[in-house]
């Protein structure tokens, strides 16, 4: 017997049941079974009477008698509908399935308890599926005060695996097994945390004596997991602090460098400068550069980026610069030759619709070292360009690049090339401690001087004309306007282009040409295409683009102040920030119109309040967590996000979170190789195997 046996073994399962846990919950052995965990307790010494039961309670349990059975509807809303009664009054169960099973088990009369959450409809209470037993056989199966409760698929609950089998199984479980559960933990991390072991914690978390015990329960295991997490990321830091030599540029403030200074059109603001101070030192260290430059959306992070790169090419290395989208590369690449006309400079741009003949030009000259710097996509470490001296690669706007891809930049030339990730997405501390938990970090946490906020403003459909009068008043004054248009995401096939094709058929009636020009952006496009549509747009030719979110990132034309998102109510907000993002950008006053059905459900309704209340992105961000992140909901997952946590929450857990890094960094710093904890050792090489791969940080 060991923590890897099937459960088919297990009393109470066997191999019909072992299957489908296997197949609906990736359960197979007897530790994923005990990692398990309830999502929450009821309270079982809590009887209510029918006449308390409101809709605001929770599962709640009552006591009474089966005193009817009538079956209602047909076919798939075909259900029994069962009358309790108590002293106080009488309340309807509800069943979809099992109709024979029930009225066959609990005949007309039964005296019952029943659990369950007390719902309304037609203004009259009743539970839907319930659980049930017999008063009478009750007691016994009592276990105790606190029950734990686990999330059940349908498919499951269908073939009547109820919460009282699963309590059942995992008893047989935590009695047979217990005693083979080995301390994870070193004994110095369980002193300083004062963390209850792993035997005693898994024993709680099912079946806690009281809140107490339950509670310390569930510290150490979100303190376990979140540990390991960081432990993970870091040791990826410290191996490279400690192993990988940085190349040198020592020349930081020189040639290149001082040129593009002297012609710089603005003067920079102090965060550019100081974030700049912090790059140039990493540069000049001897070690390898891993860094975020976090900056809200037109903070100014591509001079940032320029400056950085010409000091690599200043010292006579390469730079590459990697965008998201071929849109924003091609943005990039303009801006910088710009900036740089003049300079002596080779800067070159491949993306995937360069040509083949294109293609060979500059595999060659990035080989003889005639190009120093290239613009490309992510798309680039794909590629198979190799470069004769890479020093430097930024990445700009991904908040998904994580750990893994970085790694791959190191196959691009011999030695592993310093490392600044750019991102306007404002990420809660959290999830930055996850996903760039190996980089240092500087922040730009000032806009460029003479910005105007962006006024948000949200209408409903039924205000179209409202808006389609602000829209004339704002072109007359020679302002440019974006349409962004949702696309369902899973499938960015041409029916779901529907939509944008409607709203550019309202838009042209309403803005005719030839006097107006409505240009047009979606990813379906050939890359000829979008590119002729945003010139079309940066030139000032065209008074309206109506897109997809393709133009979610970087894309950066002064004169449009307006930007106009339709059904914004099917937008996450951070999605909707970062559009926002996209007006503001001159010196004029711009406006972003959320335009939404007439009905918003509260959720809805609480995004697009956020936004009209704030421009600021950490607070959107942590705002956007808080809304995502799942309370006491069952089944709830946190979708998009770089790990899977089994019981710690991105949105609650900040403090485990960063006593868990602490701990981390405490344990390198002893031991940066974890030579003198085998124990982690052994644990972590698993975990990297296992489904907590962290290829997942990305
Ligand atoms: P982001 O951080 O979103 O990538 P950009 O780098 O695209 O922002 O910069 C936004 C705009 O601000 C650009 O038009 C850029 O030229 C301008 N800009 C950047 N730095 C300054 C500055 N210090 N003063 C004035 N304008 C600036
Ligand atoms: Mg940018």
């Amino acid at each position: 017997m060991t923590l890897n046996d099937n459960i088919q073994y297990i009393s109470g399962v066997g191999p019909k049941r072992a299957e489908l846990f296997k197949k609906y919950l990736n359960i197979e052995t007897v530790l994923d079974l005990l990692y398990y965990f309830p999502y929450k307790y009821i309270d079982r010494s809590r009887f209510y009477t029918i006449s308390e039961l409101a809709t605001d309670l929770p599962v709640v349990q009552i006591r009474g008698r089966i005193v009817d059975y009538k079956i209602v509807g047909e076919n798939k809303s075909k259900r029994l509908v069962a009358t309790l009664s108590d002293q106080t009054g009488s309340i309807e169960l509800v069943w979809f399935n099992g109709i024979q099973w029930i009225q066959k088990q609990f005949p007309i009369l039964s005296d019952v308890v029943v659990l369950g959450k007390p719902l309304e409809f037609n203004r009259t209470l009743y539970i839907p599926h319930p659980e049930i037993e017999f008063w009478n056989t009750f007691e016994e199966s009592l276990i105790q005060n606190l029950q734990p409760q686990y999330s059940i698929p349908d498919k499951l609950k269908q073939h009547a695996i109820t919460n009282k089998v699963i309590i059942k199984i995992i008893q047989a479980v935590v009695k047979q097994y217990t005693s083979q559960i080995n301390e994870t933990l070193p004994e110095i991390i369980l002193q300083r945390n004062q963390l209850i072991s792993l035997k005693e914690a898994l024993y709680q978390i099912h079946f806690p004596e009281n809140i107490e015990k339950q509670k310390k329960a569930e510290y150490r295991l979100k303190f376990e997991e979140l540990f390991y997490i960081q432990l993970q990321i870091l040791s990826l830091k410290y191996f490279r602090r400690n192993n990988v030599a940085g190349f040198i540029f020592s020349k930081t403030k020189d040639n290149l460098v001082k040129l593009l200074y002297k012609k710089l059109p603005f003067k920079l603001t102090h965060a550019q400068i100081k974030v700049l101070n912090e790059i140039r030192h990493d540069l000049s260290s001897g070690k390898q550069m891993n860094r975020l430059l976090q900056g809200d959306v037109g903070s100014g992070k591509t001079i940032v980026a320029l400056f950085t790169m010409l000091t690599a090419v200043d010292n006579g290395f390469q730079a590459a610069l990697m965008a998201p989208t071929e849109i924003l590369a091609q943005q990039h690449f303009q801006t910088i030759t710009e900036l740089c006309h003049n300079l002596p400079v080779n800067i070159q741009l491949l993306t995937g619709s360069s040509k083949i003949s294109q293609r060979k030009e500059i595999h060659k000259g990035l080989q003889d070292q005639t190009i120093n710097i290239l613009i490309g996509t992510h798309a680039l470490i794909e590629d198979d360009v190799t470069f004769a001296k890479l020093g430097l690669v930024i990445i700009d706007e991904q908040h998904r690049f994580g750990v893994a891809q970085r790694a791959k930049l190191w196959q691009k030339s011999t030695n592993e090339p310093h490392v600044l990730v750019m991102t306007a997405t404002p990420i809660p501390r959290t999830l930055a401690m996850t996903i760039y938990g190996d980089l240092d970090v500087s922040i730009i946490n000032e806009l460029p001087p003479g910005r105007k906020p962006i006024k948000t403003i949200h209408l409903d459909d039924s205000q179209r004309l409202k808006l389609f009068q602000f829209l004339h008043q704002q072109i007359q004054k020679g302002r440019q306007v974006y349409v962004v248009f949702p696309l369902i995401k899973e499938s960015e096939t041409l029916i779901s282009l529907k939509d944008l094709e409607d709203g550019y058929e309202s838009y042209s009636r309403e803005f005719p040409p030839p006097k107006y020009v409505i240009a047009v952006l979606h990813g379906q496009m050939k890359s000829q295409e979008k590119d002729f549509s945003m010139q079309l747009f940066a030139s000032g030719k065209a008074h309206i683009l109506i897109a997809t979110t393709v133009i979610e990132v970087g894309v950066n034309v002064p004169n449009a102040t307006v930007m106009v998102i339709e059904s914004a109510e099917r937008f996450g907000l951070a999605q909707l920030h970062q559009l926002r993002g996209r007006v503001g950008r001159g010196s004029e006053q711009s406006y972003c119109i959320l335009m939404t059905k007439n009905n918003l459900s509260k959720e809805s309704n609480m995004r697009i309040q956020t936004l009209c209340e704030s421009n600021d992105g950490f607070y959107i961000a942590e705002k956007d967590l808080e809304l995502r992140g799942p309370g006491d909901l069952e089944g709830t997952q946190q979708s998009g996000m770089p790990f899977d946590l089994k019981i710690a929450r991105y949105s609650g857990d900040e403090q485990i979170l960063s006593k868990a890094r602490e701990e981390a960094e405490f344990i390198l710093q002893k031991s940066p190789d974890l030579k003198l904890f085998p124990q982690l050792q052994l644990t972590l090489k698993k975990l990297k195997n296992e489904k907590n791969d962290w290829s997942k940080i990305s």
